[in-house]
């Protein structure tokens, strides 16, 4: 999955999720974090 805010597809699944229950991911490349739904 592309990093929305980038589209480096360099990203890391974090063992962490939303509250909603959606995976977050981190950019290695611009460091934000987002979900499934580019919610963050
Ligand atoms: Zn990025």
């Amino acid at each position: 999955m592309n990093c929305p805010h980038c589209a480096s597809p360099t990203t890391k699944e974090q063992t962490k999720k939303t509250t909603l229950g959606y995976s977050t991911f981190s950019c290695m490349v611009c460091q934000r974090v987002y979900d499934l739904r580019c919610r963050f």
